[in-house]
């Protein structure tokens, strides 16, 4: 691992060498079966058990409890924006969704074609740059919807919003997912693709409450009700087993880094650290609001594209790669999930200083 680099890019991002070095054996080689992880049938009872200790080691970790499912499916959290509203919206109903964010937007958009949705409030007057205080929810929505972190503009929810009375909440945990303690018995649904904080890209994790599955349609494609993937513990048909087996793998390793709040520990202490480090420098500055920050993706600016370009450049020479910026946000982003390694934290805000000293 020693030529491996800091790798800050926002998804598929760093994952636990640990993880990445027991797959590459079992991927000749799991468990002593003399068959490879991607090679197993699903039906097999390696891959099985395989299954049912990644959902086993999901529960333990956030302390989910019996009266929800916990499941793995496929099309990532893109095809969950239809997929909540398609099972629980109908033209009589109305949704709220809190819109702090591209992925917000599309998960409107997508709600739109099903039910009512009330947009309960929006950062949109800023460029997202803040996550807003005043949310206005309609009289009775099913639900609520909110993304807990805003993977493009840097900013995530300190703590979930309020949920009126009769609704429950739904969010896109897609990139602060069990990167710190979670309340799941808040929530009706979580969704999340694997690619930041638990794994490969292709299986998108799902904690929704019993009730609230069975709550939705009946009338949709047998794959798009929730209740199918839910029933079957994610073998309703063939799952993507080796994104499986890795989440499993990165459930344990949470679990032997002391579980979500030593990893909320630690990724509190490298952002924090890299935040300071961004608030003594004078060419960068963070874009988004300080009490909006999120611990999971760093955006900050020099306020000159082709600087910012240089900086990217600078770091690429340094071993620091995946750091310039999303399009809509321009500079840098420095997304630092749980498997970052603080040693890339520290090598970043040298960078700064160096390139500050030669070039600021
Ligand atoms: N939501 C959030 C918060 C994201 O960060 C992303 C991916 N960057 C998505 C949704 C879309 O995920 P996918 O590409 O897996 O559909």
């Amino acid at each position: 691992t020693a030529d491996r680099i800091y790798n800050f890019s926002a998804g598929p991002a760093t994952m636990p060498v640990p993880v990445l070095q027991q797959t590459a054996e079992a991927l000749i080689d799991v468990n002593g079966t003399g068959i490879g992880i991607a090679e197993h049938s699903h039906r097999s009872k390696t891959f099985t058990a395989i299954c049912e200790g990644a959902e086993a080691a999901c529960r333990e970790l956030a302390n989910i409890p019996d009266d929800y499912h916990v499941f793995f499916v496929q099309g990532g959290a893109s095809l969950m924006f239809g997929q909540v509203p398609m099972n629980f919206l109908t033209p009589d109903k109305t949704a709220d969704y809190l819109n702090t964010g591209s992925w917000s937007k599309k998960a409107i958009k997508e709600a739109k074609l099903f039910g009512n949705v009330n947009v309960a409030c929006s950062s949109e007057d800023r460029n997202f740059c803040y996550i807003p205080k005043d949310v206005s929810y309609s009289d009775s929505p099913t639900y609520v919807h909110f993304t807990s972190n805003n993977t493009i503009f840097g900013t995530q929810f300190a703590v979930e919003p309020e949920c009126p009375d009769g609704a429950y909440l739904v969010t896109d945990a897609s990139s602060d997912i069990f990167s710190r303690p979670i309340d799941v018995t808040k929530y009706g649904l979580i969704y999340a693709g694997a690619q930041k904080n638990l794994g490969p890209a292709g299986v998108t994790l799902i904690i929704a409450r019993k009730d609230v599955v069975d709550s939705g349609s009946g009338d949709l494609t047998t794959m798009l009700q929730y209740r199918t993937q839910a029933e079957a513990g994610s073998l309703s048909n063939t799952p993507p087993t080796l994104g499986i087996y890795m989440m499993k793998l990165v459930f344990e390793w949470i679990k032997g880094q002391g579980g979500l709040a030593a990893v909320a520990e630690r990724n509190e202490a490298q952002a924090t650290k890299l935040y300071a480090a961004l608030e003594a420098s004078s060419l960068f500055s963070g874009t988004a609001d300080v009490d909006s920050r999120s611990k999971m993706n760093a955006c900050f600016v020099t306020g000159d594209a082709d600087k910012d370009a240089e900086f990217v450049a600078f770091c690429k020479q340094r071993g620091m790669d995946g750091l310039k910026g999303h399009r809509s946000v321009g500079g840098m982003r420095a997304s630092i999930y749980n498997a970052f390694p603080d040693e890339g934290i520290d090598a970043l805000i040298e960078a700064m200083k160096d390139f500050e000293a030669e070039k600021g």
